[in-house]
């Protein structure tokens, strides 16, 4: 193929014009970014070969090797990984496959600190070299194909770059950065091998440099022809634990989470017995931005006997844990396993259950003994925690423990046990309601007789509350109940005298109870006098088994069909407004009126809200 030049995307050029303006404070990730893709290259070289050891040609061991050149401003990094065919190298290397592209250039446009890891997390690291140099040289052939299919890319990094067909003796890829002026110290040896430490470590790949001598009679150190590998090659999770530091395992987690924090804890175990794998998990210390897509890329990747096989092995771990990152390495699977297969391997299974076992033991560690942490985790991760008290029936009560909501005691932080130590005397049920926001829990009418008798009572806001109490009915042998549900039976907790006292109004408010009823058929499904109520005049409440009105209005905020059922209104017989009915003129507006503030206060909306302002100005004006 002759010459032929090339229009980058637009995406392309943008992310090349702010990657090159916005990262230029951390421009040494550019060096991380090309020796990682050199090691994917020579993962994938493998994975390939597993079913076609032709593709080794006649260089089996897999290799990094970076060079500069001081004269001629250059640095090298080649690989002898999978390579590239020309059609791959001018649509990897000019477009951007992957989804997020804008959200990357939002982030990067917007006002927080250059997060230059944002860059391999969208899959963009190939143009950070672009950074330092104004050229990019890369020669390439992929595996398999004959010596004369090679491949020159060349750019310099703005609007096109040219692409021609080379011999190439060598498989794989080599990388040259023509280096702009000022990008000396990217031309030394000790600069580049602190580098590759600081960032490459762990890669198991060994990492070739130039051997440097010192030379007495120019007194300064010259690069020599022989290689030495500069970085560890090892590994991290195959070394033993004691020998990596804290940094070590903060540089490691950041490298394959893209995150710029170090991890809020880790976890590190080689298991045998059924089952042989080793495990390196992580908790991250805050939330991606791409937490609530269920696709994203991440979590969890598989290695089987150090070969890496896939990311995001989702078998590996179950949804609800989908922000722990990590590395699995199994010596019992088949290095060509699938995904479909993993999902139904037994292997697999027990991998699983290991390791989420061994992160809901890390979370317990930490509510237990870094309650700091624990609190920062719930904050960002609570409510997909909260997902696994229904996928996980297994773990339920492990999960329970780790729940934590705000209360009428607390406004957050309130686990079921502290609820359960501080329950009164003779109260049975662990009570709880749910609203949209914490002040429409904390001020909801049905609450009052539990504060009057100072009974805590858990306010949950959260969207999947609801449905995670269809999963959770009991903590402890106490069973769960809403206080919006079904009639209040405060059981023990309430005396004779009081429920004698309660019968009493009931019986003498039957006639106005009546009457109230058939004003209100059409709306209601049953009216009935409530003790619940101490400031309030009324409120709804939906029966046990119904869907409460906050699950309906979330059902209908997504779209869905939510249940008509109609509530049952609750009254106070000792509020004035109610005491007012009977022997009313205005009966029937009175009624009404009742109803809509109950609904109201509940956080509802009214169906017809203009007859309900007509009906209060007719009742001001009287
Ligand atoms: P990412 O590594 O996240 O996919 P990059 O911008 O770093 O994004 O690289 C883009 C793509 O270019 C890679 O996915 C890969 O297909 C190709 N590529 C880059 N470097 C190499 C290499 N050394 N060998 C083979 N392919 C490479
Ligand atoms: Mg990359």
């Amino acid at each position: 193929m002759d010459k032929k030049t090339h229009s980058f995307q637009a995406e392309v050029k943008q992310v090349l014009h702010l990657v090159t303006h916005s990262l230029y404070s951390n421009k040494e990730i550019f060096l991380r970014e090309l020796v990682s893709n050199a090691s994917d290259a020579c993962d994938k070289l493998r994975f390939e070969a597993l079913d076609n050891a032709a593709l080794f040609e006649d260089a089996p061991n897999l290799e990094v090797r970076v060079s500069f050149d001081a004269e001629a401003r250059t640095l090298t990094i080649r690989d002898n990984g999978i390579g590239m065919s020309a059609d791959e190298a001018i649509a990897h290397l000019g477009t951007i496959a992957k989804s997020g592209t804008r959200e990357f250039m939002d982030k990067l446009e917007g006002d927080q600190k250059k997060d230059a890891s944002l860059i391999g997390q969208f899959g963009v690291g190939f143009y950070s070299g672009f950074i330092v140099a104004d050229r990019m040289t890369v020669e390439t052939r992929r595996a398999g194909l004959p010596a004369d299919q090679g491949v020159r890319w060349s750019s310099e990094g703005t609007g096109d770059f040219e692409v021609e067909t080379i011999t190439l003796p060598e498989r794989g890829t080599a990388v040259t950065l023509h280096l702009r002026e000022g990008e000396e110290e990217f031309l030394k040896t000790w600069r580049l091998k602190s580098v590759i430490s600081k960032y490459s470590d762990h890669i198991s790949l060994p990492i070739l440099m130039r051997k440097e001598e010192w030379n007495a009679e120019k007194a300064e150190s010259t690069v020599t022809d022989e290689w030495e590998t500069v970085n560890k090659a090892a590994a991290l999770w195959t070394r033993s634990k004691s020998e990596i530091t804290e940094e070590q395992y903060a540089e490691f987690y950041k490298q394959i989470s893209y995150d710029t924090e170090a991890p809020l804890a880790y976890t590190h175990n080689r298991v045998e017995g059924r089952s042989e794998y080793t495990q390196l998990l992580f908790i991250p210390a805050k939330a991606p931005f791409d937490l609530w897509n269920r696709d994203k890329r991440g979590g969890v990747k598989l290695y089987v006997k150090r070969v890496f096989i896939m990311d995001d092995a989702e078998a590996l771990m179950p949804v609800y844990l989908r922000f722990v990152k990590g590395v699995i390495d199994s010596a019992d699977l088949p290095l060509n396993v699938s995904r479909e297969l993993l999902q139904e391997s037994r292997d697999v299974k027990v991998i699983r259950e290991g390791s989420t076992k061994r992160v809901l033991a890390m979370l317990e560690d930490l509510a237990e003994n870094q309650a700091e942490k624990y609190t920062a985790f719930w904050k960002d991760f609570g409510s997909v925690l909260k997902e696994g008290i229904g996928e996980d029936h297994q773990n339920q009560e492990r999960l329970a423990k780790l729940l934590r909501f705000a209360s009428t005691h607390a406004d957050e932080g309130v686990s079921l046990a502290d609820y359960v130590s501080r329950m009164k005397e003779g109260q049975e049920p662990i009570y709880y309601i749910t609203a949209d926001t914490l002040a429409a829990a904390k001020n909801s009418p049905q609450l009052e007789i539990f504060r009057k008798k100072g009974i805590e009572v858990l306010l949950l806001t959260d969207r999947v509350d609801e449905w995670m109490l269809s999963h959770l009915f009991e903590f402890d042998g106490k069973q769960l109940q809403s206080v919006a549900k079904g009639a209040v039976d405060l059981g023990s907790l309430q005396d004779d005298e009081e429920k004698k006292k309660a019968e009493e109004v009931a019986t003498a408010f039957k006639p106005v109870l009546d009457r109230l009823k058939e004003s209100l058929k059409a709306r209601a499904k049953d009216v009935r006098v409530t003790t619940r109520l101490v400031d309030s005049p009324a409120c709804i409440v939906v029966e046990e088994g119904d869907v409460s009105g906050h699950l309906a209005r979330l059902l209908k905020q997504a779209g869905q069909q939510a249940p008509t059922g109609l509530p049952t209104l609750e009254v106070n017989a000792d509020h004035a407004l109610v005491k007012k009915l009977d022997g009313s003129a205005h009966f029937d507006d009175l009624a009404q009126v009742l109803f809509d503030q109950a609904v109201l206060a509940e956080g509802g909306h009214l169906e017809d809200p203009a007859a309900y302002v007509r009906r209060i100005n007719a009742l001001l004006v009287g």
